[in-house]
């Protein structure tokens, strides 16, 4: 492809692009081909010779666009928002086009120092005290697995790297039952151990970690010569939104000297709205580290994950390593790839720069409260189904629900209503029963979007009972 083509195909693609984010309301959410619908249409085997642009385009509208479910669409209500605001999009473009490498400050110093100058911004939008430094990382699963190898390494006397895990003894990481899989997957990889994630009880209206729960698993572990190593806290989990009333939890880890990290990495967008920060994030400042997620509520395009950390030291005693090849000279810069534990690096920084200039804290600000007031309202309306029964109140805009029935109609009713297509909702586990999970956080939702789940879910639930 020569320079001409390119410019010529990338106005088609930026064109194509607009108008299917202006026609997307009218498309069903969910994709509706079967498994193995999409493969059966493509070639087995790859072309030896060269194929138009054109053809290509016209087989990825043809075969790929029926297979995508569209979480930019208005009436995405599953899982967790993947916002992608406009000019995040555009920025994502340019990152695209330079394609550089950004593991070093010398591999391209603005990238370094854009990531560190957005991270400030957020952390004072979030109203983080200014100690705290960070690094962006893909997602918060790379996020949490870093802040959980640092726990091993900080109470192992940071030899478990050298030395391997066998005789460190039973490292032990307390968090709550509403922790996201990615904490046992980061105790997997770290050679923790499932056994020992140490998963508590909840209590209270938002489903926080029971704090004599906590105190209690901390003294039993010590009596039976295991190590307490860390604690994670939640602020708004995966499920069903739960959020740890932090600040009795970091007193018991203080005392107990246990690193700590903080999952907030859907809720955390919500935390530059001053009211939010109340209910959520007293005592969020004193956390070893804390992960959001910008590519989730916010609205900057997959991948972008904020890493926040009080102190980075304990993190690059982890990770930090320099071959040779990889060493610089020179004045004292900051080199993220020792953040992390990928080498190569995205410049994400740029998506957030354009996201927060472009729209200001106060217009993503307004978005936040539109979501979460319009999921009270489309709460309400959802219990004033006959026979329907929320089960978890809204917090912030996520709540669940249950119709009439057992956990199999549960799933039933989730299947039609994905089915129908006008919205997309997915269900979670609460309490030992199947319920259905409802939150509004799509970037360009309105309160009609939103309110029309309830008709919805109503039409459909007629039509199969
Ligand atoms: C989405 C989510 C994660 C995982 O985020 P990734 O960026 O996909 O790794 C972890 N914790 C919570 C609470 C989440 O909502």
């Amino acid at each position: 492809m020569n320079w001409d083509e390119f410019s010529h195909w990338g106005r088609h693609i930026s064109d194509w692009a607009a108008s299917y984010h202006q026609t997307l309301a009218d498309r069903p959410v969910r994709a509706r081909t079967k498994p193995g619908d999409i493969a059966a249409q493509l070639p087995a085997m790859p072309p030896d010779g060269s194929e138009p642009m054109d053809a290509i385009m016209a087989d990825f509208e043809r075969i790929v666009m029926p297979g995508m479910t569209h979480w930019q669409h208005p009436r995405f209500f599953a899982y967790f928002p993947a916002n992608a605001a406009p000019p995040s999009m555009l920025a994502d473009m340019l990152v695209t086009t330079l394609a550089a490498q950004c593991m070093l400050w010398q591999t391209s110093p603005a990238a370094t120092e854009l990531e560190t100058v957005v991270i400030d911004w957020l952390r004072q939008a979030m109203a983080l005290p200014e100690t705290f430094t960070g690094v962006i990382q893909d997602s918060a699963s790379s996020a949490t697995l870093s802040a959980v190898l640092t726990m091993r390494e900080r109470a192992t006397g940071y030899t478990g790297n050298r030395d391997g895990l066998s005789r460190k003894g039973n490292l032990r990481i307390y968090c709550s039952d509403q922790a996201h899989s990615s904490i046992d997957r980061a105790c997997w990889v770290a050679g923790i151990g499932q056994e020992n994630l140490v998963k508590l009880p909840t209590t209270g209206p938002r489903y926080a970690l029971d704090v004599a729960a906590l105190r209690a698993a901390i003294a039993q572990d010590r009596a039976d010569g295991h190590i307490p190593a860390g604690l994670i806290a939640i602020t708004g989990g995966t499920g069903i939104g739960a959020a740890d009333d932090l600040a009795p939890l970091f007193d018991i880890a203080q005392a107990e000297d246990l690193y700590t990290h903080l999952d907030a990495a859907w809720a955390g967008s919500a935390m530059i709205c001053p009211e939010f920060r109340a209910d959520f994030w007293q005592g969020a400042e004193r956390a070893d580290s804390i992960v959001f997620n910008p590519h989730k509520w916010l609205g900057a395009q997959f991948d972008c994950s904020v890493q926040f950390l009080k102190d980075p030291g304990p993190q690059l005693n982890t990770l930090r390593i320099e071959p040779e090849y990889l060493k610089t000279t020179g004045d004292a810069v900051t080199n993220y790839s020792e953040w992390t534990i990928p080498l190569g690096r995205r410049f994400r920084a740029l998506k957030i720069w354009f996201l927060i200039r472009s729209y200001g804290l106060d217009g993503l600000r307004t978005r936040m409260r539109n979501h979460v007031a319009w999921a009270g309202e489309v709460c309400d309306a959802i219990r004033a189904l006959d026979g329907f029964e929320i089960v978890t109140e809204p917090i912030l805009s996520l709540f669940s629900f249950r119709c009439p029935g057992d956990d199999h109609t549960q799933q039933r009713l989730v299947d039609a209503i994905n089915d129908d297509g006008r919205i997309y909702l997915t269900q979670a586990a609460f309490g030992g029963r199947k319920v259905i999970r409802l939150q509004v956080g799509q970037f360009d939702t309105t309160r009609n979007d939103v309110l029309m789940a309830a008709e919805v879910i109503d039409d459909v639930w007629r039509s199969i009972s």
